[in-house]
């Protein structure tokens, strides 16, 4: 290991589950050590997703405790490996691994992409998972092709504020949800059309009329749904014949199981997708980071950052997402 590297860092671990005061902030981590096929990178900056609160709550298992939340970082790279010939410690980076809550992280190469000049730390980070989600979703879960009509869930959200730009930049019309006057409003200067409150006294109801009443009774194309439990049955009735149901997330809770009987009224297209599986190889890795970052550059994208916590306010960080109280992307400052 090169000298020039501290012996402890700063990090947040989880020993169990449960709620945020299972968040530790420790200053005395031992550093990450690169294994085959990783590389070492130092954070200047990390990303929050929804999915951190779930390893935190145990809705998805952790391999094993200790174990460092965080999925995602930009910052320099410390160490090269072969699996990345042409990167050299230095190059500035963002990457998807795990263990992102941290001074240091160890990731796997095969999710480590330069930032291009034009794009800062944060705004990459800000960026890349949350877009992905986003651009694969339109791309692979379910093509969207200019002039259809498509619904999507929780838009003033990270995952969701991507959705309605890329939309709109496809040409699609889109119909989105939030909690509240303030991030429909969002949600419409990303790019949506139609705006529904889905927590006023109408409930999930508002949705399903809304989308009836804007497609002509047809119904929507696509559902883009990370919302999960609260929004699944009115996602299935809001959609078109032969129509794609993209559930990709459960911020409300996990969708109960269903009968599949229940598809055959309209032919439904049922999707469970994780961006993992669309990025499974360097090539497709390769592929979308560099396609999200030109569409960036050309659409001049608002990449909207919530709020920047420090590392050791990252309980009131977990607090505000799952509280509803947030919109766009939150960062963490090492
Ligand atoms: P968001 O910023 O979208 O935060 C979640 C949002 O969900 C909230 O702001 C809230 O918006 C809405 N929501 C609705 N009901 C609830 C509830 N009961 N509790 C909390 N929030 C609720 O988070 P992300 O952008 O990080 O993630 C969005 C979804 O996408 C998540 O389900 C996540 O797991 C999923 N995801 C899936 C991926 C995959 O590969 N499959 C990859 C990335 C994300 P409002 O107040 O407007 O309702």
């Amino acid at each position: 290991a090169s000298t020039s590297l501290p012996q402890t860092m700063k990090g947040v671990i989880i020993e169990k589950t449960g709620g945020t005061e299972v968040l530790q902030y420790k200053t005395d981590l031992p550093l990450p050590v690169p294994k085959d096929g990783e590389v070492l990178v130092k954070n200047d900056v990390i990303g929050i997703n929804y999915i951190d609160t779930y390893f935190r709550t145990g809705l998805y298992p952790a391999p094993s405790f200790p174990y460092i939340l965080g999925r995602e970082g930009a910052g320099t790279l410390v160490t090269a490996s072969p699996s990345l010939p042409s990167y050299t410690p230095g190059d500035r980076v963002v990457y998807m691994g795990t263990g992102a809550y941290a001074e240091y992280t160890a990731v796997p190469s095969l999710h480590v992409h330069k930032l291009p000049a034009s794009i800062d730390a944060a705004t990459g980070c800000a960026s890349i998972l949350q877009g992905l989600t986003a651009l694969t979703l339109i791309r692979e879960a379910h093509p969207v092709k200019a002039g259809d009509w498509v619904l999507v869930h929780a838009a003033a959200g990270g995952v969701g504020l991507w959705l309605c730009q890329l939309l709109k930049a496809v040409g699609a019309h889109t119909v989105a949800t939030a909690s509240s006057a303030e991030k429909l409003e969002l949600a419409r200067k990303a790019g949506a059309e139609v705006l529904v409150n889905y927590a006023g006294p109408e409930g999930q109801d508002a949705v399903v009329k809304k989308v009836k009443e804007v497609t002509g009774g047809a119904g929507v194309v696509a559902v883009f749904d990370g919302v999960g439990k609260a929004t699944f049955d009115a996602s299935l009735e809001a959609l078109a014949r032969k129509g794609s149901m993209v559930s990709f997330g459960n911020a409300s809770g996990a969708v109960p199981p269903l009968t599949i009987a229940r598809l055959s009224a309209k032919n439904t297209k049922l999707l469970r997708p994780t961006l993992f599986g669309y990025m499974a190889t360097r090539e497709e890795a390769e592929h979308y980071a560099q396609e999200l970052f030109a569409i960036m550059e050309k659409e001049k994208f608002d990449v909207r950052v919530h709020e920047t916590y420090p590392l050791q306010d990252i309980a009131r960080a977990h607090q505000d997402l799952e509280g509803r109280k947030t919109t766009g992307k939150l960062l963490l400052k090492p």
